[in-house]
């Protein structure tokens, strides 16, 4: 048998909720070779990056090497989709590893993505492809660099294997993610759709104890998860990312961004960008966000009515006083972030805070001012920027902290450009691209000389952007 690492797996979801529970084993992979490792992600969870490069750590990194005492199972979990609710969705091409204990003694979710199909596959093959794989690993990183809780990527593994797409056949992956869980809003509705009490019970046990441990109870979890996802989506708005595909089964409880597909950073400032190719409607445009959260939000509190009280009219109102919460939570996250961008007094009155936002961002839609590189040109104060009018004066008038800005104002994102040249350079074999757009957005608040090209809009010719699940 392969030699295993010293890193213990556990069974803590399999145990405790096992009727969402299917264990299953990952496809076997022709060639599998490692494409990206990250080292200091791995390290974190206790692994020798050294040994995850070698034939049996790559067998773990792609799930066709087991860890003894590991129980790879295919979660389930149901989810509105646009909208409309799909009773029974579930890991169709992923699986859950089992829990880690990291270095700060969090436990984390080890999952695989693009590991064959699984009893939840309905229609699909099972399989990821490397380009979205990289894309995924890449804007996590970003995510996470920018200090915004996400579900982070350890490593991509070329499978060697070809995969049938519209395009015809590209590489296959499989792509190593690590969570605090990945406990949906869907997986909530897949039980109470169940109408299974007891099982409600363990899982919002489960997920107290993971996420939210001073929570008391549904009402004290449902609490907990608006607070985390207003939170959560204001960070996003505060960065100009479009999530793209908001159903709830990719909402998740523990407040972490989940599900990178059709996601991309907003570039020109306009609250109706749409990058995904399958939101005809924009239902998932940038400037909806908060709303469709909201809309989810409201779809696990129904799932939690049960628990919250016997009676149903009760356990309404009591959930309707929970989500009333989330506009002011919103509220204050957006105002208090936005106050950070503009390098303005904590304590500065919302009654001129909030007209000066508005006005900004006002005056950025109607100039498609470029969300990122905006507020750094903003604190530099080297470029004149006659749009702004007399909002430059008033911004001004309240001395603000330019120092401050440019450590809160991210200089380097993952563009849309760049991503999709580094993607396209990667599925032809070369790394380096997608290498040095890592190294950019690992560190996204520091200059660096002969990073310049991280800092610009894409040309015009590179049309309009649009993303594939
Ligand atoms: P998503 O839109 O990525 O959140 O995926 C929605 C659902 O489709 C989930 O249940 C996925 O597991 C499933 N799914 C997506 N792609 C595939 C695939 N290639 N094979 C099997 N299931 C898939
Ligand atoms: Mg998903
Ligand atoms: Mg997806």
């Amino acid at each position: 048998t392969a030699p295993t690492s010293t890193v213990t797996f556990g069974t803590r979801f399999a145990s405790e909720l096992g009727e969402l529970a299917v264990p299953w084993r990952a496809a076997e992979t022709p060639d599998p070779r490692l494409l990206v490792l990250n080292e200091p992600l791995a390290a974190r969870l206790g692994f020798d990056p050294e040994w995850l490069r070698s034939a049996a750590g790559v067998g773990l990194l792609t799930g066709t090497v087991v860890p003894d005492g590991a129980t790879p199972v295919a979660q389930g979990y149901a989810g509105h989709q646009f909208g409309g609710y799909s009773p029974l969705l579930g890991d169709g091409r992923a699986l859950l590893l089992g829990e880690v204990v990291d270095r700060d003694d969090a436990l984390l979710d080890v999952h695989l993505k693009g590991s064959g199909r699984t009893p939840f596959a309905r229609g699909g093959d099972g399989l990821a492809v490397v380009g979205p794989m990289l894309r995924e690993y890449v804007i996590s990183e970003a995510m996470h660099a920018l200090g915004i809780p996400t579900t982070r990527s350890l490593a991509v593994v070329a499978t060697g294997r070809p995969v049938l797409r519209e395009q015809g056949p590209l590489p296959g992956a499989v792509l190593t993610r690590v969570a605090a869980s990945h406990l949906r809003v869907g997986t909530f509705q897949l039980v109470r759709s169940a109408d299974d009490r007891a099982l409600m019970q363990r899982l919002v046990d489960h997920a107290i104890a993971r996420h939210h441990p001073r929570a008391e109870g549904a009402v004290g979890l449902l609490d907990a998860v608006i607070a985390a996802q207003a939170s959560l989506v204001a960070r996003w708005m505060l960065v100009g990312f479009v999530h793209g595909v908001m159903n709830t089964d990719n909402m998740t409880i523990s407040g972490e961004t989940i599900d990178y597909g059709p996601c991309a950073f907003m570039e020109g400032y306009d609250p109706a960008t749409v990058y995904s190719s399958i939101d005809t409607q924009g239902r998932y445009a940038y400037g909806n966000q908060p709303i469709v959260a909201e809309w989810n939000l409201a779809r696990l509190a129904e799932a939690l009515l049960p628990l919250i009280d016997d009676d149903e009219d009760a356990a309404v109102e009591r959930a309707k006083a929970s989500l009333g919460a989330f506009r002011a939570h919103y509220a204050k996250a957006f105002l208090g972030g936005m106050k950070e961008k503009l390098g303005l007094p904590e304590g500065l009155a919302d009654d001129v805070a909030l007209p000066l936002v508005q006005d900004l961002l006002e005056a950025m839609r109607e100039e498609r001012a470029d969300h990122t590189t905006f507020y750094r040109k903003l604190a530099s104060g080297t470029e004149i920027m006659p749009w702004l009018g007399d909002w430059h004066a008033r911004w001004r008038a309240l001395d603000p902290d330019r120092a401050r800005m440019a450590r809160v104002n991210p200089l380097y994102i993952p563009r849309n450009h760049l991503v999709e040249e580094a993607l396209a350079a990667a599925t032809g074999g070369d790394l380096v691209p997608l290498e040095r757009l890592l190294e950019a957005v690992s560190r996204p608040f520091d200059e660096r000389p002969g990073l310049e090209r991280f800092t610009e809009p894409a040309p015009q010719d590179f049309g309009a952007y649009r993303t594939y699940c």
